[in-house]
């Protein structure tokens, strides 16, 4: 079996032009013109792109957005006074704060000072547990992102057995409540799950949000599961890449630049799986056209109260 590609990066573009137009009609409707607010602290390079590629999003679609940069030296209460600036601005809907937070800065308090009615990223203690009393306010935009692949690729994952593997308060855990909303059988597994290549042969729905490079191999997938990688990970050696990619991408391969990989062995996978989503072009245009959805819908909050 040759698995079918789902292509998260041209259903992201279509999300992104839904939300475009709806923008654009609710501003002229309600005079209101969806706001993101960033902040940014330190110098991370991830963490800078990650933000650039955000705000690059609003701008596209017509949203407004403001960045707000602290040095990496900043303590708790810097962080929490541009938090309760954004909380006061009007003009912002949305708040993101992007992780990672710098070691001495208290990264809870900060999470918890943003406006559960700004959370576009979903977590917020009061978003977590609606999340789990299945009334969404926001939920987290990975797995959300995730849920409207599935839902536009007609996968239903109603009476499926979902595996999970990884239980982050960013993605797993909110991944396993949004399918278990659906209908999902749904089991999570972690880095303490005995057997775990026997846990997740056991899916038809199979999530791998682990952090470790093709970790998820032929013998973890059973034939004809769906296969969602949401992995992120930069190999840049000839044997990485050997082990790791596809013929078409190992030809084009070059270790100056590297190449982005997920959780899951591609080649081995793609020949099992029903279908699978690929690494880049996968999860993670998703994860940031579900941001703007959110953000459209705080500002739809924001002009109903
Ligand atoms: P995380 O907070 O590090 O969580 C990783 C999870 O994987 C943990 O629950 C951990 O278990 C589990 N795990 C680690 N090693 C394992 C093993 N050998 N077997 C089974 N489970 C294992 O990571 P995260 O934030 O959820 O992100 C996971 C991956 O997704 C990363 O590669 C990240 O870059 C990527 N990501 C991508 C997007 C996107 O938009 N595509 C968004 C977010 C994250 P314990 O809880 O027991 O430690």
């Amino acid at each position: 079996m040759t698995a079918r590609i789902l292509d998260g990066a041209a259903i992201a573009r279509q999300i992104r032009e839904e939300v475009k137009a709806e923008a654009f009609a609710f501003a002229q409707t309600a005079g209101v013109r969806p706001g993101l607010g960033a902040l940014l602290v330190g110098d991370d390079p991830a963490s800078h792109i990650y933000v650039s590629s955000k705000t690059k999003a609003c701008e596209e679609l017509g949203l407004h957005h403001v960045t707000e940069r602290l040095p990496a030296t900043v303590a708790t209460e810097d962080v929490l006074r541009v938090v309760e600036r954004f909380n006061q601005d009007p003009a912002i809907h949305g708040i993101l704060v992007q992780l990672p937070l710098p070691k001495q800065v208290d990264a809870i308090r900060v999470l918890d000072a943003v406006s559960p009615r700004k959370d576009v990223d979903g977590f917020h203690p009061e978003n977590v547990g609606l999340l789990s009393q299945n009334r969404v306010r926001f939920a987290p935009c990975t797995p959300a992102g995730i849920m409207e692949m599935l839902r536009r690729e007609g996968i239903d994952p109603k009476g499926e057995r979902a595996v999970v593997v990884g239980r982050s308060d960013i993605v797993g855990k909110p991944m396993a409540m949004l399918l278990l909303h659906s209908h999902a059988t749904v089991t999570i597994a972690h880095s303490r799950t005995r057997d775990l290549a026997e846990v997740t042969r056991g899916a038809d729905l199979l999530i791998a949000a682990v952090g470790k490079a093709g970790i998820i191999r032929a013998d973890y997938v059973r034939e004809g599961a769906v296969v969602i990688d949401v992995g992120i990970h930069r190999i840049s050696t000839e044997a990485e890449a050997k082990d790791m990619l596809s013929p078409s991408r190992l030809a084009k391969f070059d270790p100056a630049k590297g190449a982005v990989v997920g959780d899951v062995h591609w080649p081995a996978v793609s020949e099992i799986a029903a279908a699978l989503t690929p690494v880049p072009g996968g999860v993670g245009p998703l994860t940031i056209a579900m941001l703007m959805s959110n953000t459209l819908k705080a500002a739809k909050l924001f002009a109903k109260s």
